[in-house]
């Protein structure tokens, strides 16, 4: 709730309060301490991890280091071309354009802050043109806040855990004076502030929002963080913020069941597919992981096969999520079609069409009946791989509008005097729906928002502007 109050006095005050200790959260508060202002976070839960530790910590940017080392030449123009086509030109080109143009300098600051990234030139995330997916050993988001939280530790910045913000203070004149948390055991701590930063996500844990706001989505699985409620964005409607995009989301075509891993989408780019219970393929399944989640939980008993092959399988043990889902068995091993068959109960004949139109494809170079161009693909090598799978929603990618500086703006376009937000608190790139999400969006929006909001947030207090 927001609280309308003047003058309100707090025990304790700090220059910036920053509300989440996920990648946003904890890059912001790395960034304003690195300006010479040591911020507050604060963190709901006793240990932090939000959606930044379950993701995949792969990272998109252009013009990084890592890419000139291995002779890739990207810039920021190519990479805002994709993702401005993957979201048919629907999203907003002003952000498209200072996020993508600090992508670099943000990847690179964050192997200075001694994350481990490396780039990804196995292959081809979809939608993007050049190899600039940057990511942790193991792919694994933990790896990732281990890294970002050593460094929080190490500069001595202020983490409060087990500290829900469940209240904001604002005055009349529309400025943040400070926040009331609410601790596990319902005790009430007020703590003031000159600036406030959103790093508490979208509402992808709220399943009423999701009902009202993604209501295709309502009962699928969510696979984000669950403490993820859309705190920041009901406070924005409170306060009169302006919102952009709120049907838009991340969803996922993947994820094993019911062994609940994720399966990397690199599996479908190198030439795997998905078919219902009935063997039948339903969609272009390159075109994207998040549209696909619709496509397959609309199939029968929602759920599909994907198949790929052994060298795909070889590039995912690179991937903590994909070894632990072998280890589990959700990932099965067949030599022929028949086999596959057999374990799936998907009528023989109709899987054995289906390889048949596949391979068809791949041999004459051309696109198959759903537009997926099948000419650099190359003839799966057995064994087989395959797992039952189902769609799920992955984060929100709706959220508040900001500019550049990642300042709140209210609707007529003008920012509010001190409130920022990042991360999946803000609008995201991937305009207004679920096909317009390029893979990476979220991690960037998390990093390179947080780094500016931190920044800027910084600059404010220095320069006594708040
Ligand atoms: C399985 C999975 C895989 C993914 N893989 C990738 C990937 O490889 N690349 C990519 O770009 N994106 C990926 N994403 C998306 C990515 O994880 C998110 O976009 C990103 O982590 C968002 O970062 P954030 O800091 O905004 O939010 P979070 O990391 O979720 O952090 C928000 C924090 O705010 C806290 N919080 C919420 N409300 C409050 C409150 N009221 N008071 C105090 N604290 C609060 C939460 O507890 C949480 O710790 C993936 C998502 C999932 C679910």
């Amino acid at each position: 709730m927001v609280i309308t109050q003047e003058n309100k006095n707090f025990d304790v005050n700090f220059p910036i309060i920053i509300i989440g200790a996920g990648a946003c959260g904890l890059c912001a508060a790395l960034s304003a301490n690195e300006q010479g202002i040591n911020p507050l976070i604060l963190e709901r839960d006793k240990v932090p991890s939000g959606s930044s530790a379950l993701s995949t910590c792969l990272i998109p940017a252009a013009g990084t280091k890592l890419q000139r080392d291995a002779g890739v030449n990207d810039t920021p123009e190519n990479f805002a071309n994709d993702i401005i086509n993957k979201a048919r030109n629907l999203n907003d080109p002003n952000m498209v354009k200072f996020i993508t143009n600090e992508s670099g300098p943000t990847v690179d600051w964050l192997i200075e802050n001694d994350v481990p990234l490396n780039l990804i030139t196995s292959f081809f995330y979809p939608g993007h043109s050049q190899y600039r997916m940057h990511g942790s050993p193991n792919r694994t988001g933990n790896e990732l806040m281990e890294a970002l939280l050593k460094k929080v530790s190490e500069q001595k910045i202020d983490l409060m855990t087990s500290a829900l913000v469940s209240n904001i203070y604002i005055n009349s004149k529309k400025s943040i004076k400070g926040v009331e948390i609410t601790r596990p055991n319902g005790d009430k701590e007020r703590v003031g502030c000159n600036i406030l930063i959103l790093a508490c996500n979208g509402f992808g844990g709220n399943s009423n929002m999701v009902k009202k706001y993604i209501p295709e989505m309502a009962d699928a699985l969510y696979f984000g963080h669950t403490g993820n409620r859309g705190d920041a964005i009901k406070w924005g409607i409170e306060i009169g913020a302006s919102i952009s995009d709120i049907g838009s989301y991340q969803g996922h075509g993947a994820v094993t069941h019911p062994h609940g891993t994720l399966l990397f989408w690199g599996l479908m780019t190198q030439g795997g597919f998905q078919v219902n219970i009935n063997g039948e393929r339903f969609s272009n399944e390159v075109r994207g992981y998040s549209e696909q989640a619709v496509d397959v939980i609309s199939q029968e008993n929602s759920y599909v096969w994907e198949i790929w092959d052994s060298i795909s399988h070889e590039i995912g043990m690179d991937f903590v999520d994909y070894r632990n889902g072998a280890d589990l068995g959700a990932h099965k091993v067949a030599n022929d079609i028949k086999q596959i068959s057999s374990i799936t109960k998907i009528p023989l004949e109709k899987l054995e069409n289906t390889f048949e139109y596949v391979n068809h494809c791949i041999d004459n170079k051309i696109k198959d009946k759903f537009g997926r161009d099948w000419s650099n693909i190359k003839t799966m090598t057995k064994p087989y791989y395959f797992a039952k799978v189902t769609g799920a929603l992955f984060h929100t990618q709706g959220g508040l509008d900001i500019n550049s500086l990642a300042q709140v703006l209210d609707k007529s376009g003008k920012p509010f005097p001190n409130l920022f937000a990042g991360g999946g608190a803000a609008r995201g790139l991937s305009g207004p729906s679920r096909w317009g999400y390029l893979s990476g969006n979220g991690l960037l929006t998390a990093v390179v928002l947080g780094k500016i909001a931190g920044q800027n947030a910084a600059k404010k207090i220095i320069g006594n502007d708040c």
